[in-house]
């Protein structure tokens, strides 16, 4: 895996873990721009692996088949136009990986050990040369277990379905709020019942509760806490 980057001197680590459509990505990739920080989605790796499976009729319930085909399977982040693109087997699947079908199949091969593996050096590297804001689901408890700042961002369930809801049908993908809230729950149930790193505050991750604000105060409400919380004067 390789990330193109400008910064190359590793200062800080910030995990954002959080539930589905919590907020977190566009708040890490927000808080990052201003910072200078790189930010690693980290859900965009499962959905390529889960996107592979999708492409290729690979059972995402059989372990077996999913785990042959990491093999084949090479994942590339790179830094255009101001966000990060995924790279898949040379393909630019940014857009594909975001597609409901694929949300599905991201949260099966993710509760695999293997998977989960495969894509656990890959993500503390980034963390070894770049100052990074992470987001996921088990960035401060397993992948960045020392991170200088973990937060984990969430609030209720129809909050985050309808932001969700808003979210793709902007991109014009067709589908209801019942499909979008049960597609949530599903996923936030399997993702804190797997056996490996299932989703869960960390017991030093400071919680933020998003409801009751809109995108820009959260930003502005999580970026001066990361300010205060490292010291930073940026
Ligand atoms: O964050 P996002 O919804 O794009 O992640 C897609 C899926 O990838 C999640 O539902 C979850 O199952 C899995 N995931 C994970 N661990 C992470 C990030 C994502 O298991 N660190």
């Amino acid at each position: 895996m390789s990330f193109v980057s400008q910064s190359t001197k590793k200062k800080y680590s910030i995990a954002m873990d959080g539930p589905v459509g919590a907020g977190k990505s566009t708040l890490a990739r927000m808080c990052a721009k201003a910072l200078g920080f790189i930010y690693i989605d980290t859900g965009a790796l499962y959905r390529a692996i889960g996107l592979y499976c999708y492409k290729n009729n690979i059972q995402v319930e059989s372990e077996s088949c999913v785990i042959n085909s990491l093999d084949n399977i090479k994942i590339a982040l790179e830094k255009g136009d101001g966000q990060q693109r995924v790279i898949l087997n040379g393909e630019d699947v940014s857009d594909d990986i975001r597609l409901p079908e694929v949300s599905m199949k991201a949260s099966a091969v993710s509760a695999i050990p293997k998977v989960r593996e495969f894509l656990l050096d890959m993500q503390r590297d980034f963390a070894k040369t770049e100052n990074v804001i992470m987001d996921g689901r088990d960035i401060g408890t397993v992948v960045l277990p020392n991170a200088d700042l973990k937060i984990f961002i969430t609030t209720k369930a129809e909050i985050r379905a309808k932001r969700r809801y808003d979210e793709l049908i902007q991109k014009g993908i067709n589908t209801t709020f019942e499909e979008v809230l049960a597609d949530l729950n599903t996923r936030d149930y399997n993702d804190s019942h797997r056996k490996v790193a299932p989703l869960k505050q960390a017991e030093d991750a400071y919680l933020i509760d998003t409801g009751n604000m809109d995108l820009q105060r959260s930003f502005e409400f999580t970026l001066s806490f990361i300010k205060e919380k490292l010291g930073l004067n940026v």
